[in-house]
Order: structure tokens, then sequence, then C-alpha cells
């Protein structure tokens, strides 16, 4: 195994700056990549606030094969456009092996989301990268396999790796998934790596994001990656769970205070 635990953890790297070191990482972003207005306005938005980051998915795992399932590579193209204007680098998710490559010449860190934790084929690609990976932990994996699962990117001589908890099943449906906090501070324990965590695919609802993030802060991690959108309402991914990017500058606030007193 080429996990190891603490206390010495290696920084990854996110455009100019790192994930891991000193500080706070706030990723922000729509799910999707929609269009070139919607992107540009909310990428301005997540720039202006303070993030450090823009996510959008220019591929989307979908739950229904009849759901919009992003733009693909001229996604990317608008990805690129995005960072060229607010000089953000980019997260963005690979959902496909056929894809590793256009990722990993497009993104500074590629996703691998909950739902492809485990396809070990996407993994060993991945890992055979240098682009910094954010891998998600599977709605339904146990932190061992999350760790195993990492050791296939590390295998490949990709150590650019760092962890999320998202939200995994319980038995509790009030809300989409159930944040699991303790994660943050057994994955540090346990390795390496730097820690974050997605608040909004947990929360389901917007009303929960701030919370989970300020928890998130609180248990330590080194940052986080959320949802936010410049109209929720029109989001065709997750809109109810979007923050709206007027709320932005008020969370990085607040997770200014959070990290201080951290
Ligand atoms: C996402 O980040 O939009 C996403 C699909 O996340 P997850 O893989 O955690 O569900
Ligand atoms: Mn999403």
């Amino acid at each position: 195994a080429r996990l190891h635990g603490r206390p010495d953890c290696t920084p990854v790297t996110l455009g100019e700056s790192s994930i891991g070191g000193p500080g706070f990482t706030v990723v922000a972003g729509p799910c999707s990549v929609e269009n070139r207005s919607q992107l540009l306005t909310t990428a301005e938005a997540v720039r202006a606030a303070g993030a450090h980051a823009l996510r959008a998915g220019a591929f989307k795992p979908r739950t229904s094969p009849y759901s919009f399932h992003g733009l693909g590579v001229p996604g990317l193209r608008l990805l690129a456009e995005a960072r060229e204007v607010t000089g953000l680098p980019v997260v963005s998710e690979c959902v496909d092996v056929r894809d590793i490559e256009v990722m990993a010449s497009s993104v500074d860190m590629i996703q691998i989301g909950a739902r492809n934790m485990q396809n070990y084929t996407l993994l060993r690609e991945a890992g055979r990268t240098r682009v910094p990976v954010l891998l998600k932990r599977g709605l339904a994996a146990t932190l061992d396999e999350l760790l195993l699962a990492c050791e296939y990117l590390l295998d490949g001589g990709n150590e650019q790796v760092v962890l999320c908890e998202r939200g995994i099943r319980t038995f509790e449906t009030s809300y989409r998934f159930t944040l699991d906090v303790a994660a943050v501070p057994v994955l540090k324990e346990r390795t390496h790596l730097p820690v974050i965590v997605d608040p909004s695919h947990a929360a389901g609802a917007k009303g929960r994001v701030v919370p989970l993030a300020l928890a998130a802060a609180a248990a330590g991690a080194d940052g986080i990656i959320l949802e936010s959108h410049h109209d929720p309402a029109t989001a065709l991914c997750d809109g109810a769970q979007a923050l709206p990017v007027e709320e932005l500058p008020a969370l990085m606030e607040r997770l200014g205070h959070a990290c201080a007193a951290a």
C-alpha cells in the first residue's frame, strides 16, 4: 500500500495554488456546464466571491438515461474559456475511460465521481496521467473501499489525489445523502492526502448547504466543493441544491471565521 498516515500531508496542485497546504480551499460552480453565458456568469461570481477554483461537469453521470448528460467536449471548451476569463483553475468530472486524454489536456483537476469510485479501469487510466485527481467516495462505499480505490491511482504513479466525502446512503431519507463528517478525521488519520467535503450532494437542498459546509470546516477538512448557480431555478441538473451565487460571499465570510477559529 502506498498510503500512509499523518503527520506528513501531501498538498495537491490546483492551478497555481494547492489543496492541503495552509488555508481552506473552496471550489464552487454549477453542477453542469449548460451554455456559455450560464458558465461565464457563474464563474465570474465564483471568482468575485473569492473562491479558489471553478467546478462544472461537461460529462454528467445521471440516474436516468433521459436526463441531461452534459455538453461533452464543447463543455470542456467553455470551461477553458471560463478559466481564461477568470483565472480560476477548473475541476471537472471524467465518466468514461475514452475521455481521459481530452480531460487531462483540458482541466486542472479530474474528478472521479461517486458512481465511478470503483470503476477500476477508469482509475487505472487516471493513475497513468499526472493530472491531479479528485476522488469522491462512492455512495455506498466504506472508507476502506475508498482508500483501495485511491491506491489504484497511486499505483499508477499519480500521487496527486484529493479525497472527497460527499454523503453516503443510509436509512435516513429526509435529505439526499448522509454526510459522514467522521470520515474527515478518519481519512486524515489514515492517509497523507488532502480531504475535502462536498456539502451539496448530501444536502440535496440549498438551505442545508451552508451548515454542512461549516461542519466540514469545523471537522478539519482541507476544503469544500459545492454547487452554485447564477439562476438555480433554470439549472439543468441539481438546481435544488445549488447555492445562488449571491449567497457565496456570505459563505466565504463565515468559512473564513470558521477556519480562523479551527
Ligand atoms: C457532481 O459533482 O455533480 C456529482 C455527480 O457528484 P457525485 O459523484 O458525488 O454524485
Ligand atoms: Mn451535481
